[in-house]
């Protein structure tokens, strides 16, 4: 096989220079050239221009087929006209203000009508703060201060959730999950609090979980799993993680800042377990930055300012309106029936894919759920972070990047979502551009 990343990476470059050239601009300013890790890929990213419905343009007016949509957050596709128009009379009238408006007890009741778990919720302005006030919440409530989280789950980037989230496969304790810092300085306090639970192995995860029952607030955890490429859990798992935390009074959050998207009622209600809090964000806030934390109302009412053992939760532009609205205006598009044909189209894609991968001899397993999807190199299954890590990497890169010489943009790990515009033959395209892809890496 030829160095298939380096061939892709020319063919890139050479249709890319102006975003090249920002590039070399932008690091003279920002570390890396950006705000945000994610957003780099060898040799550089390229600077986007514009965004239309399926399409992604950059700087040098390539057209891409957009199935990263802002790490799955475009549920709408870009700019819709039903999003925009509400962004523009929101801004008319002015983006931010201290005071409470409307706005903000419509999605709040949309989300609280879509999720029976969430008697009341509160915003903010990430996804991060989201996990991180959902797992506050859970230890002012309980009084403990350990919390646990599956091994190579992501919740965001705050200090507790930067546990154990992307270890090497050298740094893996082969008896367990342990707690690994993400970066250096991660306090020692941190990992003592954070204790890491291995995906669908009930037996272990209940073991820990009541070795630590009298310091465990919370167990936080995503039901269908992104970084393992939307792996939902096993039902006997879910349940049985259900069932101990109920019983050693533990509470259980689920992290559905992604999972959201599968169903009206997210996860929850797609594997039919029940959470005591919810962690949300991405499509909820319509492409605007948000998040949003909430759950029963004996664990919320201790946000109330005016309640007992208030928890101060504050945020500049916490449920400002231009995200409030842009939220509502996108789930006001998302009926069941959307859901329904989005399933139909990701199920379709998923089998498709397999068997362009399969024709083709790659040893390589697509898995996802509902309107999300990943195409995983040299593994036939996955099920845990352990099994997940050994997949063959170099070939994903070599396809993120064969992907974008075909006009097609996917996450780096290959994997994606759909929109609501995204079609037949948008999957037909993705399918067609796979196998050229493969043919060109592997001849
Ligand atoms: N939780 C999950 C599952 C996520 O995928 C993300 C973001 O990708 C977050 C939390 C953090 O959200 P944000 O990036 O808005 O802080």
């Amino acid at each position: 096989m030829k160095e298939p990343t380096y061939i892709e990476s020319k063919r890139y470059a050479a249709s890319t220079p102006k975003s090249r050239r920002l590039q070399l601009h932008a690091e003279q300013y920002l570390p890396g050239g950006s705000s945000r890790g994610t957003a780099y890929f060898k040799p550089y990213p390229f600077f986007v221009d514009r965004g239309e419905g399926h399409y992604i343009y950059d700087i040098d007016q390539n057209r891409y087929l957009d199935f990263m949509l802002n790490a799955t957050s475009l549920i709408l596709g870009h700019a819709h006209p039903d999003v925009t128009h509400a962004i523009q009379s929101q801004a008319m009238n002015g983006v931010a203000f201290s005071g409470p408006t409307e706005a903000q007890i419509r999605l709040g009741q949309m989300l609280c009508d879509r999720l029976p778990s969430i008697d009341l919720v509160r915003f903010t302005s990430s996804g991060t703060e989201a996990t991180m006030n959902a797992i506050r919440a859970a230890r002012a409530f309980t009084g403990r201060s350990k919390i646990a989280k599956i091994e190579g789950g992501y919740h965001g980037s705050h200090d507790f959730a930067s546990v154990s989230v992307t270890p090497s496969v050298d740094m893996l304790n082969p008896d367990g999950p342990t707690s690994i810092p993400e970066f250096p300085g991660l306090p020692k306090s941190i990992l003592e609090n954070v204790i890491v639970l291995p995906f669908n192995d009930l037996e272990r995860c209940q073991n820990l979980i009541r070795y630590h029952k009298e310091e465990l607030a919370c167990v936080i955890l995503e039901a269908v799993v992104s970084s393992f490429g939307y792996i939902p859990a096993d039902s006997k798992f879910l349940q049985g993680i259900r069932d101990i935390t109920n019983d050693l009074e533990i509470l259980l959050v689920f992290d559905e800042v992604q999972s959201f998207r599968i169903s009206p009622g997210g996860a929850q209600e797609h594997l039919g377990v029940t959470p005591d809090l919810t962690a949300l964000g991405k499509i909820i806030g319509g492409g605007l930055p948000v998040g949003a934390f909430g759950g029963r109302r004996d664990l919320m009412e201790q946000f109330d300012p005016v309640g007992e053992n208030y928890i101060p939760h504050s945020g500049t532009f916490n449920a400002n309106p231009m995200t409030m609205v842009a939220g509502e205006a996108t789930l006001n598009h998302l009926t069941p029936d959307v859901y329904q044909r989005l399933d139909r189209l990701g199920g379709k894609l998923r089998a498709k894919l397999q068997s362009v991968l399969d024709e083709l001899g790659m040893n390589s397993v697509v898995t996802g759920t509902a309107s999300l999807f990943a195409i995983h190199f040299g593994i036939d299954k996955v099920t845990d972070y352990r099994t997940k890590i050994r997949e063959d990497t170099t070939m994903s890169s070599a396809l993120f990047m064969g992907l974008l010489n075909e006009g097609i943009l996917l996450q780096q790990s290959c994997a994606g979502a759909l929109s609501t515009l995204t079609n037949e033959e948008d999957i037909d395209t993705l399918v067609d551009a796979v196998r050229r892809v493969v043919q060109r890496i592997i001849t």
